[in-house]
């Protein structure tokens, strides 16, 4: 495994609408692990294997990650903002924040000092804001506009036990394992069209996957985002389930998912000893999935998360064990897939 590329994914910033750093870094990587590339219209990014075949799988994660937007900047030159994807601001207190301006610069969101009574129990989006040391609105406006994103500023860390903790470990883990399933693929004689794809905007209105998902009309298509794992100190595992680090990657269940797909994966899991996990999805998923599902005439799905801690945090954590078993795990099921692989839940 590659981990020098997922720590260059995860060290490039992608807030929802504007991946193009991401993607470029990505194709450039995929180029020699696929025999085509592609873009589109709405920032996707597609490495290919056999584009001519008739039979197609594609595998999906998105590029994008949540950040912020610059919503109003103050005659003291204070920057107020709006949310890009489920960010919570409770985190945001005390973190360093870049903007992607006309010229990139850094801030800290600012907190009130418990001495003048802290930060409010209450708190929401209006509440923080960014300091960038600006005295006033016109030295603001000289870096940055309205409606500027922002991300985090986050160094992935490496933690005990083959565990690492980032920002946007939301879907760079994803963009990751596929990538690295790519890798395993290139030099094998494949006789189907396998189609990576590293979508844009899944954080905001998953109209990446949407356009993705009808380009390629794939016969089945497998998602590969991240869900939450609840092996940590004050979760409620009654309400929220038992998913654990290290105890491999999380299969949804439920009304989207095509369960014959799912067999085809427990198959590849079982081949080679490797453990899944279960989550519940029984109306939609929250990802990707739902929205590639209901392109051209109905996509055969599945949705493959790799657990995480502290979910649309700064300090999201994964498992190393768990990405490389759910690369193994993808790409023994994309070796074993027939052209005449019936997916029809009636037949
Ligand atoms: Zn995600």
């Amino acid at each position: 495994m590659n981990k020098d590329f997922l720590l260059k994914l995860l060290n490039t910033s992608s807030p929802s609408g504007m991946e193009k750093e991401v993607q470029l870094l990505w194709l450039d990587y995929m180029k020699n692990y696929s025999h085509k590339t592609e873009t589109d219209n709405v920032g996707n990014a597609y490495a290919i294997l056999n584009p001519d075949a008739d039979f197609k799988v594609m595998i999906a994660a998105h590029g994008d990650e949540i950040g912020f937007m610059i919503k109003r900047i103050d005659d003291k030159g204070f920057i107020y903002l709006e949310k890009l994807g489920g960010i919570s601001p409770k985190i945001a207190i005390g973190m360093k924040i870049k903007i992607m301006g006309k010229k990139e610069i850094t801030g800290i969101v600012g907190a009130n000092a418990e001495h003048h009574g802290g930060v409010k129990e209450k708190l929401t989006i209006d509440d923080i804001y960014i300091d960038c040391g600006f005295r006033n609105k016109e030295e603001a406006i000289e870096f940055l506009n309205i409606g500027d994103m922002a991300v985090y500023v986050r160094t992935a860390q490496l933690l005990q036990n083959n565990r690492i903790s980032s920002k946007a470990l939301d879907n760079k883990s994803g963009s990751f394992i596929i990538a690295e399933v790519m890798k395993n693929l290139i030099d094998k004689n494949l006789n189907i069209g396998v189609y990576a794809v590293n979508t844009s905007t899944e954080e905001t209105n998953q109209g990446g996957a949407y356009f993705a998902g009808s380009r390629i009309a794939p016969n089945l298509a497998i998602i590969c985002d991240v869900t939450f794992a609840t092996d940590y100190p004050s979760v409620n595992q009654s309400k929220h389930g038992e998913y654990s680090l290290d105890k491999g990657p999380v299969l949804a269940k439920g009304a989207p998912i095509n369960s014959k797909i799912n067999l085809l994966l427990e198959k590849s899991a079982k081949e080679l000893d490797i453990n899944l996990q279960y989550e519940l999805t029984p109306g939609r998923t929250g990802t990707d999935a739902d929205t590639i599902k209901y392109t051209g005439k109905g996509v055969p799905i599945a949705l493959v998360s790799l657990p995480i801690r502290y979910m649309h945090s700064p300090v999201e954590t994964a498992s190393f064990n768990d990405i490389q078993n759910e690369i193994d795990l993808l790409t023994n099921f994309i070796l074993n897939l027939k052209p005449s692989t019936n997916l029809n839940p009636l037949s």
